[in-house]
């Protein structure tokens, strides 16, 4: 038998959407196996970045960390976990953009102060470094080799940490004074834990309690449920929340207007469907989505079929708002991550195959209306269709339970520019022809919103009436980068090209 290895150049799956990052922080009193319960809250959020990964447990004076790029159960084994003990931890899950996944940007990222260490995790993306910068005298590349928003947020926050200072809430209060743009964030001395967010609360954080008193705050509550830990409260917009190890805590709010600009993307599409948000599960927002598009864009089918995973609810919406069947058409292959092996250009094409495979049994000469959540470059839905179609589908109705993508997000999703969004560079009419669709419709933004925002009954109702929608409706709650102007990177080409090379 040839027992060889084969060595295949591993690339990443250029479709879909990205979401940076997942954070998880967790505080007792005492000393704990930290290194465990950080492992299953970042298992949880590994949906929410899943090329790098890490975490930091401060146990007395001492700090550990350990941090690399794959997976959690890569990264992390029992042995490396067995010495991670600690009253202090926090996590993070991480997406980075092509070429950018080098182990200095994983995180948590560390600075050192004059008062000892400090660990942060980010989750989004902040608009005007340089405002940051300058305000704390950093210089572009002081910042221990790598530059990202958040290693500047550390390492801002470490210069502020000075003897005369000598409180970490300050210190941290006076650098997220000075961040534009969007942030949800853990931040971790050897004697507390910081959870907070930006004024307009465009990144999700929650803060839950375990049975034995420790805090645990985490980007998604699914993560709070995994390590037993009961749902208190979110993290309000501006506020940032300091836990001591004696279990007490107090609040701060940054100056100036705060506002619940929730992303609705996190509804539509990011997080996982068993995380609650403003009072109401994921799951269940989706399912009204699902019901609205039937009501506004009805048709004639045998069956509505999801694009698993994240089309399933709205579907299962829409199969019971208009009475048509709901089916199974194409089922994933749960093992393969968004990390592919492409051996070849060709294979390449061929990459949905190894994701989704139809169901000939169910397609065969019927009418289906396939539910996705969203369409943003638009080439894994051509994919699809043809799949379908090729299956012996006779016809192919397009339901997305999101408006068109038409606008970049610079709050920490990987959108960057408007010629990547088909949405943006095509017509509805052009954008079916282009699919090979039967017919396409998009939810409404005004049903988008109906499906996220509480109703007049809930109490959740009057924090959340404002969702970023920027992406959807050009309206960016938290500003634009003053650098904002057309592509110019060679991976924003690339897919401006390949969008033009498909027939614009
Ligand atoms: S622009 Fe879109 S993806 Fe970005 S935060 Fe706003 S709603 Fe979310």
């Amino acid at each position: 038998m040839n027992t060889t290895p084969l060595t295949l150049k591993i690339e990443n799956e250029p479709t879909g959407l990205h979401e940076k990052c997942g954070v998880f922080g967790i505080i007792a009193p005492k000393t704990l196996a930290l290194g465990h319960l950080l492992y299953f809250g970042l298992y949880a959020l590994q949906h929410r970045g899943q090329e790098s990964c890490g975490m930091a447990v401060f146990n007395n004076d001492q700090l550990l960390l350990h941090k690399n790029t794959g997976l959690v159960n890569q990264v992390f084994d029992e042995t490396i976990l067995s010495t991670l003990s600690g009253q202090i931890g926090i996590g993070h899950t991480r997406y980075t953009t092509a070429g950018d996944s080098s182990i200095e940007n994983a995180q948590p990222v560390v600075s050192r102060s004059r008062l000892g260490s400090v660990v942060l995790a980010h989750n989004g993306n902040l608009i005007e470094l340089e405002t940051l910068r300058d305000a704390f005298h950093l210089e572009a590349g002081d910042s221990f080799g790598a530059n990202s928003d958040s290693h500047v947020m550390a390492r801002c926050i470490a210069q502020a940490l000075t003897p005369a200072e000598g409180n970490l809430a300050n210190a941290a209060k006076a650098v997220f004074e000075q961040c534009e743009g969007a942030f949800s964030v853990v931040v971790a001395t050897g004697d507390c834990l910081i959870a907070a967010r930006d004024r307009n609360g465009i990144r999700p954080l929650s803060l839950g309690k375990t049975e034995q008193g420790y805090w645990v705050v985490a980007s998604e509550t699914c993560a709070l449920d995994i390590v037993g830990a009961t749902f208190v409260r979110d993290i309000l917009p501006g506020e940032v929340l300091t836990i001591h190890l004696n279990g007490t805590m107090e609040s701060v709010f940054l100056d100036g207007k705060r506002s619940e600009n929730f992303c609705i993307f996190e509804y539509v599409y990011f997080a996982r469907p068993d995380s609650r948000f403003h009072g109401q599960t994921i799951y269940e927002s989706r399912l009204k989505m699902g019901a609205l598009l039937a009501k506004t864009h009805p048709v004639e089918a045998d069956f509505v079929i999801p694009v698993p995973d994240s089309g399933g609810p709205a579907a299962i919406g829409y199969s019971r708002a208009s009475g048509i069947p709901y089916a199974e058409g194409l089922i994933k292959n749960r093992y393969v991550g968004r990390t592919f092996i492409h051996p070849t250009p060709e294979l390449r094409t061929q990459g949905i195959r190894l994701k989704l495979n139809p169901l000939p049994s169910v397609l065969e000469g019927k009418r289906v209306v396939i539910i996705d959540d969203s369409i943003v470059r638009g080439n894994t839905s051509q994919r699809i269709v043809k799949m379908l179609k090729d299956c012996g589908a006779k016809e192919v109705h397009f339901r997305v339970s999101s408006a068109p993508v038409k606008h970049p997000c610079f709050y920490g999703i990987d959108m960057s520019t408007e010629e990547e969004l088909i949405a943006n560079q095509m017509s509805l009419e052009d954008l079916k022809t282009h699919l090979g669709v039967d017919s396409l419709a998009y939810l409404s933004i005004d049903d988008m919103k109906q499906a996220v925002v509480p109703d007049a009954t809930s109490p959740e109702r009057e924090a959340f009436i404002n969702p970023c929608m920027a992406c959807f409706n050009n309206s960016y709650p938290a500003g634009k980068p003053k650098s904002h102007a057309k592509s110019t990177t060679p991976s924003e080409n690339t897919l401006t090209e390949a969008l033009l090379r498909r027939g614009k």
